[in-house]
């Protein structure tokens, strides 16, 4: 772990030195294989295209392992396969049994909860803790969750006897690599969709240990295939002309050009994409909770968060001490090695993703606002970005107009709230908003004006799986999670 400054204990005022002693998590239970090839019909195969590429810790720049990396032809065998599993066994497979698979998938995430948060962590570099407590708890939740509604899809659709669609491609971001492999998965199968699946690919690994889980848990070969690469294999696989179904999790830019790919060819679509929430803060808000609420709504995960609330909007009369209070937390942030339990930020995922962060945060000084990032000590080797707050951030500053995808907020003041709505909306983008207010009726009101699928209120980055998540606008169209989630993989004709 980096050197921490002790800040905390002087801003206290306790007189100590509060910094914390190193707290590794251990990694010896974790096997990494040096080469891994796809998973397709049930078995783990080379790839035809010949190619492999590497995926690294973004926390040390260490290669892990190296990938497979699935071409046209690798697409095309993993299709055939998946066609092959739904005509001859998951059609046939009755609700009750897929429920039973579902369940199995589940409680084996649950027993090998450890093993995938530490590779979690070590191929992308979020904080131990986070994937721990996070990305594994609701991975897991959302196989019981769809497992619970595999025998029931008549209920779910009453009166419309639900039918799966047949063959599903799903192409996932590195951001919560087995958290939305499940949000993908769980759904598909528990309507008796089969799947190819594409991981990102600095992130590979947890949905490749995944693929061992299906094995485990018996699956039928074919029902779920894994194919690795990168933009390449996923543009092949969305564009395959035997996949009924697309699902897609990723920027926006890649949604429009799969949108223009899929058009006029039936094929059924869900984006999720980017976002640039609003985490809006009026003068009744609690205040103490509110700071805790911006820092979540931000550096949780690095920013690598679609739904980040990454523009906070303060109500002017408190903006002042309210952004005293931010920095004085962003103070106490630690960031470094992603495997310490007490790291609350981590490596950024890729060099590329520094890159991007870096240019424009660049711009955002370039355009005028005023950055502040607390003192820090940052590891030698690695990906890493200190948490970052600019004030004095215009509308139109492309800081406030981008998704940065990364530790960074912007700070922008509102008076009314018909203003903080203006303003809150005033983006391309309509994934989620959150509202810090003593006022029900506040929320209530903002919640109707607010153009965002999710709308935390007094909190922010809550999930859970019987919640419908998804976006307006450029954030993409379709739900995932709750009954919504399934409508995407039934045909209710
Ligand atoms: P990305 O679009 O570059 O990549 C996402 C996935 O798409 C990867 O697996 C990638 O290999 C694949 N891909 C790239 N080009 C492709 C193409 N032409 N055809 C098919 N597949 C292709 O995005 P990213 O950098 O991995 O992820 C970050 C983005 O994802 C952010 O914009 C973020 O907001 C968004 N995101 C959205 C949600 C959501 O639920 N709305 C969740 C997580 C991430």
């Amino acid at each position: 772990m980096a050197d921490q400054t002790p800040v905390s204990a002087a801003s206290l005022g306790l007189g100590l030195d509060l910094a914390y002693a190193p707290a590794p998590e251990a990694t010896d239970h974790v096997r990494i294989r040096e080469h891994y090839g796809l998973l397709i019909g049930g078995k783990w195969v080379e790839p035809a295209s010949g190619k492999g590429f590497k995926t690294v810790n973004p926390a040390t720049e260490v290669v892990l392992a190296e990938v497979a990396e699935a071409g046209e032809e690798d697409v095309d065998l993993a299709v055939k396969a998946a066609r092959a599993a739904y005509d001859k066994v998951w059609s046939k497979t009755s609700g009750a049994q897929r429920a039973k698979y579902l369940f199995r998938i589940a409680r084996i995430l649950q027993e090998r909860a450890r093993e995938f948060a530490v590779l979690e962590t070590i191929d992308g570099g979020k904080p131990i803790k986070e994937s721990r407590d996070v990305d594994l708890p609701l991975a897991a939740a959302h196989f019981f969750y769809y497992a619970g509604w595999a025998d029931k899809l008549d209920y779910a659709f009453p009166g419309r006897q639900p039918q799966p669609l047949g063959v599903a491609a799903q192409v996932i971001p590195w951001n919560f690599p087995l958290l939305m492999a499940a949000w993908k998965l769980a759904p598909a199968l528990a309507a008796g969709n089969t799947v190819v699946l594409k991981p990102a690919e600095t992130t590979p690994l947890t949905a490749l240990l995944l693929g061992e889980v299906l094995e485990q848990a018996e699956l039928p070969p074919g029902v779920v295939n894994i194919l690795t690469g990168a933009g390449a294999t996923g543009a092949a696989l969305v564009a395959h002309p035997d996949v009924e179904k697309v699902a897609f999790t990723g920027s926006t830019e890649v949604g429009k050009a799969i949108q223009r790919t899929l058009a006029g060819s039936g094929k059924r679509l869900t984006l999720e994409l980017g976002g640039k929430a609003a985490n809006i803060v009026f003068d009744d808000a609690p205040i103490d909770q509110a700071v805790e609420g911006i820092v979540n709504g931000i550096y949780f995960n690095q920013g690598h968060v679609c739904c980040a609330g990454s523009r906070l909007l303060v109500q002017e009369s408190i903006a002042e001490p309210l952004i005293a209070k931010l920095k004085r937390r962003m103070a106490t942030l630690r960031v470094g090695d992603p495997l310490d339990k007490n790291t609350d930020v981590g490596a950024i995922n890729s060099r590329q993703q520094l890159a991007r962060i870096e240019e424009l945060v660049a711009s955002g000084e370039a355009e005028g606002a005023e950055l502040y990032q607390p003192p820090c000590d940052l590891p030698a080797r690695g990906f890493w970005f200190r948490p970052t707050v600019f004030t004095g951030v215009a509308q139109s500053y492309r800081i406030a107009q981008e998704e940065i995808f990364g530790p960074v907020l912007s700070v922008l003041t509102f008076r009314t709230p018909a203003e903080a709505v203006e303003k809150a909306n005033n983006t391309p983008y309509g994934l989620s908003a959150g509202v810090w207010t003593d006022k029900g009726s506040r929320i209530l009101d903002l919640a109707n004006r607010l153009r965002a699928g999710v709308i935390w209120a007094n909190t922010f980055n809550r999930f859970d799986p019987t919640s419908p998540f998804g976006g307006y606008k450029e954030s993409g169209f379709g739900r995932e999670g709750g009954l919504h989630g399934l409508t995407a993989y039934v045909d209710l004709s």
